[in-house]
């Protein structure tokens, strides 16, 4: 009896592990062709500072499939790195992002940056010094008006290559922020070895915080430890008013997160920044 009903597990097991398996080929497959099918857009995320204003946005890609409709990074991002497809994919973000960012700068939006996410595998690539400095080139957006967010294990991987390629393209005006701060293994004696401008305070934190007396102190310590290391600290994830009051107590500059913005369509994020500029001139002394 007790086999029996092992044998009928082990199949719904391998039942499952087969429809998953299943799943990835396909995704695996039409992944290859996504990019040339023009299947890839960038949604757009606010960064807003202390006084509500939009400084930037995290560009954020999302992927339409034909059949499957919208799919979030999580779900292909891990597949598209083990294939390498993750490479071309993030040259095109890179590109569609710093144009777009470039555009809203022509429009009025000047000093507006854009924060582009860079996998772990993109940053082994040999020629991404060389890539970068194309789009920012072929754009015209200004370097300082891009940051590029990497995590610790991505720079851990090959650290002594990291640090020269962040150096490099530090002195060239492009900032970097570790995403998902916190959430790492690395001691901070190595990474102030690293040029970095901004810790993005991982959403894991923020979530908790109300609630949480350990969560409030660790995002307590990663603000007054940026403050003390001259970097930025951005919260990301914040969803509520609670979480947003208390991390504006905490002195944080930078959140993200629902509360204050669903990443969006460029058309949309762009009616955000039109919002913005209406009432600035409502609130100009002499108007
Ligand atoms: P991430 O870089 O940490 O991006 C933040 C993620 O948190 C985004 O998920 C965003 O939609 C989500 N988020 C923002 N605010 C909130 C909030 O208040 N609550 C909750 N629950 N979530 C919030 P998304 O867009 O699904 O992206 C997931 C991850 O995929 C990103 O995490 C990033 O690691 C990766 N990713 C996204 N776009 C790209 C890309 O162009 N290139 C690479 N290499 N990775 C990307
Ligand atoms: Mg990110
Ligand atoms: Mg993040
Ligand atoms: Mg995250």
């Amino acid at each position: 009896y007790a086999a029996k009903e092992e044998s009928e597990g082990y199949r719904f097991f391998t039942e499952e592990m087969n429809q998953k398996a299943l799943e990835r080929m396909r995704l695996e497959r039409s992944l290859r062709t996504a990019l040339q099918n023009n299947q890839f857009i960038v949604h757009y995320q606010p960064l807003i500072n202390s006084q509500n204003r939009i400084l930037g946005m995290e560009a954020l890609v999302r992927w339409h499939h034909p059949e499957y409709g919208l799919i979030n990074p999580s779900r292909f991002i891990p597949l598209a790195e083990e294939t390498g497809a993750i490479v071309s994919i993030g040259k095109w973000v890179l590109h569609t992002a710093c144009q777009q960012t470039k555009l809203w700068h022509d429009m009025g939006y000047a000093n507006l940056y854009v924060s582009v996410n860079l996998s772990t595998r993109q940053f082994k690539e040999p020629d991404l010094i060389e890539t970068i400095e194309q789009v920012l080139e072929v754009t015209g957006l200004p370097s300082n008006c891009l940051k590029l967010e990497v995590t610790e294990s991505g720079i851990m991987e090959n650290p002594d290559q990291a640090i020269v390629t962040m150096h490099y393209l530090r002195a060239k005006g492009i900032r970097f922020s570790i995403d998902d701060f916190g959430t790492g293994y690395s001691s901070l004696s190595y990474l102030k070895r690293f040029p970095i401008d901004t810790l993005k305070i991982d959403r894991s934190f923020v979530m908790d915080s109300i609630q949480n007396k350990n969560d409030q102190e660790i995002i307590k310590t990663i603000i007054s430890m940026a403050r003390t290391l001259n970097m930025e600290a951005i919260a990301e994830g914040v969803e509520t008013r609670e979480q947003h009051e208390f991390l504006i107590q905490q002195g944080c500059q930078m959140m993200q997160g629902y509360y204050l913005g669903l990443p969006m369509p460029a058309e949309q994020f762009q009616e955000r920044l039109d919002i913005q500029k209406t009432s600035d001139l409502k609130s100009a002394p002499d108007n």
